[in-house]
């Protein structure tokens, strides 16, 4: 097995959990859960652990990735030739290599229009800051250095260092850690089942923009650099707006010279069922950032995509752009990449997304009457079920319970988020494999431990 090929000293699963609880440091890890399952192996949609115990993957390698699924062979051999042919050489000032150059013109081709030109980085929490910082210098260029304000929303997850930490919009991340970063305002989230509690009797649309209006007017309109969002909210629990929230948020921005960034860490390369979810919802966003589906997983990449204009202005032929990372444009990376969207392509995989979504409704239907569930949303291979303590009052019912059952009970490993549990399976995912998964989330919530709340 993996676990007798590792080094002599290190033989057991026990062993194993017993260093990580010792040595490592998790992240995004409740210090009051002990227990630890150390992930060795994937297959398609299955992981299994240093045990030998396998778990159905619903949630994209946990964290809503694995598009192609675990162990393509495809990937794994792109990275070793790349590697052999050319790791990594900087890509700053004058310098780039074929990959990087090849998979710029492939994000561009594939990106709605106006998005001309793209900046790597390694992950989401970078391209978020890049974006920012962008923003900024944009307006900064052109003359109005003022321009420093973003607006974020309520419970929006951009990442967690500092400026993309700030915009995210749980009250959590910002506890601790002493002054943010500056000049971030928050605004409601779009969540239509909610809607009654924020703005009883009211179109929720409406209200936003109303909401949105008076704080762009209370910061100054010639004071706000941007408004960042992503198109459906992914760990706000698959919030899908309104039809008409995106264009009419895009229309108020643009009267007021304010940019949009669209953030597709989550919802890009097919999640939602399109190449780039943000085209589809109306948000013509002037700035795109993305990671995760790039890959896969498979590397570390992020990207950030912006129009002519912004990186003419930025970038421009006086303009120095002091940003730039080690491993942006990383050749290996970039390389994997390719073999990522090779895949997506050559499998319809973004298409198949929107089947597993009709699969996902279909199989969920059987949640229909359980008291405990609110609301299920799906968008394309993606779904939140909203857990409620009460149907009336639409009070909050906690689903940490329901992650853990699902995995102890069922072997399947999905998460949840507050009081809603996600699923966002690799894109290969069978139809069996999403009623399997659909008859355990059944059974967990149907026995429901008595006293929860
Ligand atoms: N944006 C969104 C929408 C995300 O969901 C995430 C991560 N879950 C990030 C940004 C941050 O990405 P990373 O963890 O790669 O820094």
């Amino acid at each position: 097995s993996v676990v007798n090929e590792m080094p002599r000293t290190v033989r057991t699963a026990e062993e194993l959990a017993e260093i990580d609880r010792r040595v490592l440091v998790h992240p995004h890890h409740h210090g009051s859960r002990q227990e630890r399952i150390t992930i060795v192996r994937g297959d398609g949609c299955s992981v299994w652990d240093a045990k030998g115990v396998e778990l159905l993957d619903v949630m994209g390698a946990g964290n809503w990735v694995a598009q192609v699924g675990h162990g393509r062979r495809e990937l794994a051999d792109a990275a070793a030739r790349q590697m052999s042919t050319l790791e990594y050489y900087t890509s700053f000032d004058i310098f780039a290599n074929d990959q990087s150059i090849t998979l710029a013109q492939r994000l561009v081709d594939l990106a709605p229009d106006g998005l001309d030109r793209v900046f790597f980085t390694n992950g989401g929490s970078e391209s978020v800051e890049t974006a920012f910082k962008f923003a900024r210098l944009y307006h900064h260029h052109r003359g109005e250095p003022d321009r420093t304000w973003f607006i974020s929303r309520n419970l929006a997850y951009h990442g967690c260092t500092f400026a993309s930490g700030t915009a995210t919009g749980f009250p959590g991340i910002h506890e601790g850690i002493g002054p943010e970063f500056p000049n971030v305002a928050r605004v409601s989230t779009p969540h239509p089942y909610r809607a009654p509690d924020l703005c009883p009797g009211r179109d929720l649309t409406d209200f936003l923009i109303e909401e949105l209006t008076a704080t762009i007017e209370r910061i100054g309109p010639g004071n706000v650099a941007a408004m960042i969002g992503e198109p459906v909210m992914g760990g706000a629990g698959i919030l899908i707006p309104p039809a008409d929230y995106w264009p009419r948020v895009r229309e108020l921005l643009s009267r007021h010279g304010i940019l949009l960034i669209a953030d597709e860490v989550v919802t890009g390369f097919g999640r939602t069922g399109a190449w780039y979810d943000s085209a589809d919802r109306g948000m013509r966003a002037d700035v795109v950032v993305v990671a995760k589906g790039l890959t896969s997983g498979y590397a570390p990449l992020g990207a950030v995509l912006v129009s002519d204009a912004i990186a003419e202005t930025i970038a421009g032929r006086d303009t120095y752009l002091f940003h730039g990372h080690t491993y942006s444009g990383h050749a290996t990376a970039c390389a994997v990449a390719h073999a990522n969207l090779d895949l997506l392509e050559q499998e319809g995989l973004v298409e198949r997304s929107r089947t597993i979504g009709t699969w996902l409704s279909e199989a969920l239907a059987l949640l229909a009457d359980l008291p405990i569930v609110g609301e299920v949303r799906v968008a394309g291979a993606t779904v939140g079920v909203e857990l409620v303590a009460d149907r009336e009052t639409r009070e909050p019912l906690m689903a940490d319970w329901v992650t853990v059952a699902l995995r102890n009970d069922h072997r399947v490993a999905a998460r949840e988020y507050g009081n809603t549990l996600v699923m966002a399976p690799p894109l290969v995912i069978s139809r069996p494999e999403i009623d399997r998964a659909a008859q355990a989330l059944a059974d967990v919530l149907r026995r429901r431990p008595a006293g929860r709340s």
